[in-house]
């Protein structure tokens, strides 16, 4: 039986998390889940699950703690509390499923109480891939992908030696405006944004997806899961999202990891490791899909995309400014204060603007986030 705490058990990550643990119960447990605000649903999910902790970070805490009273779940509130529930010894595993740089500090400290991560929440690595992973090794704690491009590596990769990568291809899908020029992209609005061809997700990565931001957040998460240098990884447009990515190995064969767009499957890979347990969800059929075709990114339009390269070459602080321009610009975006691509532009003239750092210590990427989130949301002050 493996027990699991959910970072954001409210999300489109966290949802499909127990929907997979639900199908399990016999293999997986819940002792702790956590919201942001979403009362309502965190409240039904602890009615059902019966967990041993909840937290609710912002919003109504005395109405959570209220509905649950006659249950023996202690209720929890605050960003601290989740710090709290990542360190209880009867937790094994942790799905790291809240959005952006509130995902860093409680995987910090569940790696350090020795807890597996299932990672959904790319940011922290982006962030502090560095520091995250030397701990995990430190900790013998494994850092097991959610996300769909890096489980299909994982997988890949299962039975090869990491020496014998020559490089991945990360697959994308172009999201809802490839083939655009910049001027067609100029006045998108943000109901058109969140219209992602093939998956359902938070409104966060659905923009994120929109610019191809989430793809170089992506390049940068996987050079830290796998050790990769940069020239290593390669990005190829696939509008079909049935190949979710591929590695190249030394001697020139190509394995890729296939299978429809479901997000259950990279969730159960990861909650199951080292086993692979039986799944009921639908299957691919190779008659639906006579065609699966691969494009390369434009990032002449998408800059967001040659941004975050340009980050994952630089290292040191650079994806750390790059992540907090994008989450201040993304919020401003759906706040409609900005347009679509001044999205690039904000992080853009804040990566400009932060002093480089080469191998910041926590305090550093602590204090960098701060000074990035700052100078964006004066630029974005100017605009709207
Ligand atoms: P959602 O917006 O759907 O859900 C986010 C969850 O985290 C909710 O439970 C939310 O609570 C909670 N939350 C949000 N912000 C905070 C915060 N500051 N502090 C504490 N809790 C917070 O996001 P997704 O599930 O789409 O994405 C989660 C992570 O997984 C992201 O990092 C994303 O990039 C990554 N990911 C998602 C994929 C997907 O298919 N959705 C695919 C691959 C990666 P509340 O509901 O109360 O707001
Ligand atoms: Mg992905």
């Amino acid at each position: 039986m493996k027990n699991i705490a959910i970072l954001g058990s409210t999300g489109s990550i966290g949802r499909q998390t127990i929907e997979v643990v639900e199908q399990h119960r016999d293999k997986f447990s819940i002792i702790a889940l956590s919201a942001r605000s979403n009362a309502q649903l965190l409240i039904e999910q602890a009615r059902r699950l019966e967990p041993q902790y909840v937290v609710i970070t912002n919003g109504n805490y005395t109405l959570v703690k209220e509905a649950l009273h006659p249950l023996e779940i202690q209720v929890l509130k605050g960003q601290d509390a989740l710090q709290q529930i990542v360190a209880l010894q009867q937790v094994d595993i942790v799905v790291t499923a809240v959005v952006g740089f509130s995902g860093l500090l409680p995987t910090i400290e569940a790696i350090k109480h020795g807890k597996d991560i299932a990672l959904a929440n790319k940011e922290t690595l982006v962030v502090a891939g560095e520091i995250i992973t030397t701990l995990a090794r430190e900790h013998g704690v494994k850092i097991l992908p959610v996300d769909s491009e890096h489980s299909a590596i994982f997988q890949c990769l299962m039975g090869e030696d990491p020496s014998w990568i020559e490089k991945i291809y990360l697959t994308a899908s172009g999201g809802p405006f490839r083939g655009m020029s910049r001027e067609q992209l100029k006045h998108i609005k943000k109901e058109q944004a969140l219209k992602h061809p093939n998956w359902s997700m938070g409104s966060k990565i659905t923009i994120d997806s929109a610019t191809l931001m989430n793809k170089g957040l992506e390049a940068i998460e996987a050079r830290w899961l796998f050790d990769l240098r940069p020239e290593q990884i390669d990005i190829i447009v696939h509008p079909q999202s049935i190949i979710h990515s591929l590695v190249q190995f030394i001697d020139g064969s190509i394995k890729a990891q296939m299978g429809l767009p479901d997000m259950r499957l990279p969730i159960q890979v990861a909650l199951s490791y080292p086993e692979r347990i039986p799944a009921s969800f639908p299957r691919f059929n190779f008659r639906d899909y006579p065609d699966l075709t691969f494009e390369k990114p434009d990032t002449d339009v998408f800059r967001c995309l040659a941004l975050a390269l340009e980050a994952l070459n630089s290292g040191g602080n650079l994806p750390c400014v790059l992540n907090a321009a994008n989450e201040i610009a993304v919020e401003a975006f759906l706040q409609g204060r900005i347009g679509f691509l001044d999205i690039a532009e904000v992080v853009e003239h804040t990566m400009n603007k932060i002093e480089f750092i080469s191998h910041p210590t926590l305090e550093q990427y602590l204090d960098c986030d701060r000074q990035a989130r700052d100078y964006s949301k004066s630029l974005i002050a100017k605009k709207s």
